[in-house]
């Protein structure tokens, strides 16, 4: 932990919200200015453009980047240097080699253009799901851009803008992990924002959440859906009908049907998932019709044959990730959408690639949320693949659980993944990652496992 955590974690709760809201006033000065709302507007136009209009933007962007890439970032210029194969052009992607996370974690320097200085970019310090830490460097310009896509393509396509109230459960430290009483978030006056801790929220702590959220009027949340749906859920069963919202935005974990229903009956509201990653490699969004949108002008992604992502972003020129392999899992849907916008529509997307389950006749099994659908009597799970022919599940039952419904659940493991023996374990919570997000299915085979599962 940081010194300044250390430090801040010290301070009585007001003056918490004042450390949030000047950080919040520092994080507005990178993130908006006047041009803001042409490039707000610009972007939302693209979302009706013809399939022209988009080859020609992306195209220019593309060959724009990969000649900076290969002419003024020092990792490509090596790996371009290096290679036997130089025939082969630099000016098609399909000639780039397939950047892995790891070398975006050791060469993070190498890969921001040598005509920036560091000191003046912005630097995100960001840990996956598996607590891999990245340091993404981006310029101004870069993350007024990519602030503008959000607005554009989260806040109005929902109804809401920056400057309405607004909550979000996610993986910050605001309050001491030791913390046993409210308040168990900050208030970030700079930017309307109700920051909640996502460690805290436990069946005692909720009744607090929901009232903060009455308190501080916010009209939205966004946050990781497990933790919306552990405060719907805790709504609904204490009969709490005062939280209503405009809209809740899951973000960072994929969003299963039934929290969905869930957070939807609890706050009264629409749910809306997104995809996204401080790489700013690729994004999307849902839309009103429920499909989920690439933004083309964020990256280029393609997929491989086993559905996983490969990301060209668009928007950081000074720290290019070319053909960055993230991890996740997509299938691009082949009908347009009827809300007419003409960004692509992903059908779904499956979770990080090291989150799917193997069965034993090498079938990959990704989401498993029709196990728990909303009869079943458990306020959450975790299915952890111990073996090829084990899977372990350990559930934190709600009150009406019993042993038909756990036969139940071990049935329905069994329908998806063949014979597999299932071992329940009730346990209090599910622990979360480093960063406080919730994993639903863990697979602990080996690289060497599951290769030789899959058979390729
Ligand atoms: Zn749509």
């Amino acid at each position: 932990m940081s010194l300044s955590l250390k430090i801040y974690h010290k301070l009585p709760g007001w003056s918490r919200n004042l450390a949030a809201s000047l950080r919040g006033h520092y994080l507005n000065s990178w993130r908006y200015d006047k041009n803001s709302q042409i490039l707000v507007e610009q972007a939302l136009e693209r979302d009706f453009w013809g399939r022209k209009d988009w080859d020609r933007w992306v195209g220019n962007r593309l060959d724009k980047l990969l000649s900076r890439a290969r002419t003024s970032v020092p990792y490509y210029r090596e790996v371009w240097d290096e290679r036997s194969d130089d025939l082969q052009s630099s000016d098609k992607l399909e000639n780039w080699q397939i950047l892995e996370k790891d070398s975006v974690r050791k060469e993070a320097e190498n890969l921001v253009a040598d005509d920036r200085n560091l000191k003046k970019m912005f630097c995100d310090h960001t840990s996956g799901t598996t607590g891999t830490a990245l340091n993404i460097w981006a310029s101004s310009d870069t993350v007024k851009h990519w602030y503008a896509l959000n607005e554009a393509r989260c806040r109005n396509w929902y109804g809401v803008t920056k400057n309405d109230r607004w909550a979000i459960l996610g993986g910050q430290l605001v309050t001491p992990a030791t913390q046993t009483k409210p308040p168990f978030w900050v208030w970030n006056s700079a930017m309307n924002q109700l920051y909640l801790s996502s460690y805290h929220l436990s069946l005692t702590s909720v009744k607090s959440y929901l009232d903060a959220l009455c308190r501080y009027r916010v009209r939205y949340i966004l946050g990781y859906p497990s933790a919306i749906y552990t405060l719907a859920r805790s709504a609904l069963a204490l009969g709490r009908r005062d939280v209503t919202l405009h809209v809740a935005i899951s973000n960072a974990e994929p969003l299963y049907d039934h929290q969905r229903e869930t957070i939807a009956e609890a706050f009264d509201c629409a749910v809306r998932e997104t995809y996204g990653m401080a790489e700013m490699a690729a994004a999307a969004t849902e839309c009103s019709e429920g499909n989920l949108h690439q933004w083309l002008d964020a990256g280029i992604i393609e997929t491989d044959d086993n559905d996983e992502i490969i990301c060209t972003g668009l928007v950081n020129p000074d720290m290019p990730l070319i053909r960055y392999r993230v991890g996740d899992r997509a299938k691009f849907a082949k009908t347009p959408c009827a809300c007419g916008r003409s960004l692509p529509v992903i059908a779904s997307i499956e979770g990080r690639s090291d989150d799917v389950l193997l069965t034993p006749d090498g079938r990959i099994v990704g989401r498993l949320d029709p196990v728990f659908k909303k009869d079943m009597p458990v306020i959450e799970s975790q299915i952890i693949q111990k073996t090829l022919k084990t899977i372990l599940v350990k559930y934190v039952p709600a009150p009406d659980f019993n042993s038909s419904a756990g036969r139940d659940l071990s049935n329905r493991i069994r329908e998806r993944l063949g014979d597999v023996e299932v071992i329940l374990e009730k346990v209090s919570q599910i622990p979360r990652t480093p960063r406080g997000k919730f994993r639903a299915v863990v697979c602990e085979l080996s690289a060497e496992e599951r290769t030789k599962a899959r058979g390729f």
